[in-house]
């Protein structure tokens, strides 16, 4: 089938990337941000495709070709920042595609990472050409250029990459689902390539255990109520799904579909 969307992890190979610092490579942050992009597109049924998904060498002429010839209508294309600032940036063409970087932007916002700017910008005494080559030279399809953040922000990007790259890579794939009209979910509707564990266990030794709704960030402030395993001996739950590491959806007698975090650490087994 052909794609609506091609992911591009900026750099790769012999081209590291300027957004990199002493904890992370960009070309490899990028990788990493675009791969599990990938999954989460081929398990919410977008037809999706990649430019890379090693660490690979691409020229700028190798990459946009992909991108032209691969009949995707959207391109993203995935960078970690350098210079200084701190927060997201998300560039489009001077030609269009400002709505979806707004779109872009926003559920960054939401993801609680702070936008420094959307914005376009031309070559220099140019006015009808792109000054990025990914905006300039991938033809009719729509580039929208993400930044992250800056992997040499004086404030917290550093951090936050680190910790919550994740977080942020899954409000673009929640941007571009609604901006497309596709259904956007947290669960898993059992996509090949992404591990699927069968059964969450809640030993009866713990009293309260909270659960949190689906569209927020499992974390203390945003729970919607508490399970309470040892009034049952201990619960025992289908996983649904897997948003991100140690946090599984499951089906709830009293809540409904919920988030629940059950890193090993808590008591909790999954088998
Ligand atoms: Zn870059």
């Amino acid at each position: 089938m052909k794609p609506i969307l091609i992911i591009d992890p900026g750099h790769g190979g012999r081209d590291p990337g300027g957004g990199s610092n002493n904890q992370w490579i960009e070309k490899n942050m990028n990788l990493t941000i675009s791969l599990y992009q990938y999954e989460r597109y081929k398990q919410l049924g977008v037809p999706v495709a990649i430019t890379r998904k090693m660490d690979q060498t691409l020229s700028p002429d190798q990459r946009t070709k992909l991108v032209r010839e691969s009949g995707a209508r959207y391109c993203h294309s995935n960078h970690i920042n350098s210079g200084g600032g701190d927060g997201a940036e998300v560039i489009h063409s001077i030609f269009g595609g400002k709505e979806m970087a707004e779109k872009i932007a926003s559920e960054l916002r939401k993801a609680d990472q702070n936008v420094r700017r959307v914005f376009t910008r031309t070559l220099r005494g140019e006015t009808k050409r792109d000054y990025y080559f990914m905006n300039r030279e991938t033809g009719s399809v729509t580039t929208t250029i993400i930044e992250y953040g800056f992997a040499d922000s004086r404030q917290d990007d550093k951090r936050q990459l680190k910790e919550n790259w994740r977080k942020y890579a899954e409000a673009v794939v929640k941007a571009f689902c609604d901006f497309n009209d596709y259904t956007y979910d947290l669960e898993d509707h059992g996509g090949k390539n992404v591990e699927k564990p069968k059964k969450l266990h809640l030993p009866g030794t713990a009293k309260s255990w909270r659960v949190y709704p689906l569209k927020v960030a499992p974390v203390i402030g945003n729970e919607k109520g508490y399970l309470n395993p040892a009034k049952f001996s201990g619960l025992t739950y289908d996983i649904l799904g897997s948003p991100q590491s140690n946090v599984y959806v499951i089906q709830t007698r009293d809540f409904g579909k919920v988030q629940i975090y059950a890193h090993p650490n808590t008591g909790a087994t999954i088998r």
